[in-house]
């Protein structure tokens, strides 16, 4: 399907995917093996072992290339794992550039990890272009931006970032796990790499841990997949099946995950109770331009606090909800509800997490696709 310019559904259906050429099965089978017969040494038909390849992880990979549009895939054992590959091309003594204002674990891995093996990590706020400028040297090597953040909703313009970096030779890259390659392609704005956490939207059913790195730019893929195989950190055929079957349907649950995200959105918005509400579709959002500019809905992702901003009140009102679930993740068809300061980002100290507006009362919801009144109706009775 690759040479042809298919429109976003007919991709997440065929991407990657091609009748199988031993049985003509339609769907990818689940290739459960760890090695290949070579018919003289070497000599193999592009399978060897499955750390290196294995071909039902080979169709995944593919597909979420193509929904990013980009040429090359490669899969790992979770999002983290696709962090630490990526960050594996780097050197001791190279800086990044990337903001507080992080999916914890990603703050966690940079500070905590690769700080210790000597890679340098600048904190900035990302919507001030000027300073990411002024923080750029001759050791900088990757910038690394999230859009929308977790769990702030804040905005990056992605191809303000991508023209500083690619004048400067710095590879961008951008975690597009919120808003998925349905709403925002980063690639076609200039990034050199996509990294997913595929447990998110991708996998869609909270029934997988994976992540992913995409990119054009085949010096880059060469060196993610020399990582891949040498560290090792890859995702099972069973795994690789379940998010080719997820990927599937991604517009239709993203469409139904934007639809209740709106609704949802402005009834918290009315709420007297609620002091802010957090998403990129608020025409008062202030980055909403952006947002409009580089996206095509604004997806299912929604914070809010709490008038009086009590840590007691935010739990108590967690505990309250019947249909939204008390549990870290997002991204999938039901709708879940957590707590960044305790939770997501409890790794991040108190300091840095309220400098980046996580304060107490801050709740965050990812809002499933189940339906838009009985979700509004669970909210509303938590909140009374
Ligand atoms: C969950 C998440 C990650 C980490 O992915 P895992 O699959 O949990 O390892 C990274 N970035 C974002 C934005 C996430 O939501």
């Amino acid at each position: 399907m690759q040479e042809e310019k298919h429109k976003f559904a007919t991709k997440a259906i065929h991407a990657g995917v091609e009748p199988d050429p031993t049985t003509g099965a339609i769907m990818t089978p689940i290739y459960q093996t760890s090695t290949y017969k070579q018919e003289k040494v070497g000599q193999h038909k592009g399978y060897a072992y499955s750390r290196t390849l294995n071909p039902t992880r080979h169709a995944l990979e593919n597909a979420i290339a193509e929904l990013e549009n980009a040429k090359y895939g490669a899969c790992f054992g979770s999002g983290i794992a696709a962090i630490d590959a990526l960050l594996k091309i780097l050197n001791p003594g190279d800086e990044v550039i990337t903001t507080a204002d992080l999916y914890g674990g990603t703050y966690r891995i940079f500070t905590t990890i690769f700080a210790k093996y000597g890679i340098k990590f600048h904190f900035i706020p990302m919507s001030d272009l000027s300073t990411l400028e002024a923080t750029i040297n001759e050791k900088t090597k990757l910038v690394w931006i999230e859009t929308p953040t977790n769990p702030m909703m804040n905005i990056v313009d992605i191809e303000e970032v991508a023209k500083i970096t690619q004048k400067a030779n710095i590879t961008l890259a951008v975690d597009n796990t919120f808003a998925t390659p349905f709403l925002q392609r980063p690639i076609d704005l200039g990034a050199d790499i996509v990294m997913h956490s595929v447990t998110k939207y991708l996998g869609g059913h909270s029934d997988v841990v994976m992540g992913a790195l995409v990119t054009q730019d085949k010096t880059l893929a060469d060196e993610i997949y020399r990582i891949q195989n040498s560290s090792g950190a890859i995702t099972s055929p069973m795994d690789s099946f379940l998010v080719l079957r997820g990927i599937k349907t991604l517009h239709l649950r993203m469409q139904r995950h934007c639809e209740n995200g709106k609704k949802i959105a402005h009834f918290l918005k009315d709420h007297p109770r609620v002091e802010h509400v957090y998403w990129p579709g608020f025409e008062d959002h202030p980055k909403y331009d952006i947002a409009k500019k580089q996206m095509d809905d604004f997806g299912g992702m929604i914070s809010f606090s709490l008038i009086g901003n009590e840590l007691k009140e935010a739990h108590q009102l967690m505990e309250n909800l019947k249909i939204f679930t008390l549990a870290e993740s997002l991204g999938g068809i039901e709708s879940l509800t957590c707590h960044p300061a305790t939770m997501t980002h409890a790794a991040v100290p108190k300091e840095e997490r309220e400098k980046a507006g996580i304060v107490d009362s801050l709740i965050r919801l990812s809002v499933g696709i189940e339906d838009a009144e009985d979700l509004i109706n669970d909210l509303k009775q938590a909140l009374a």
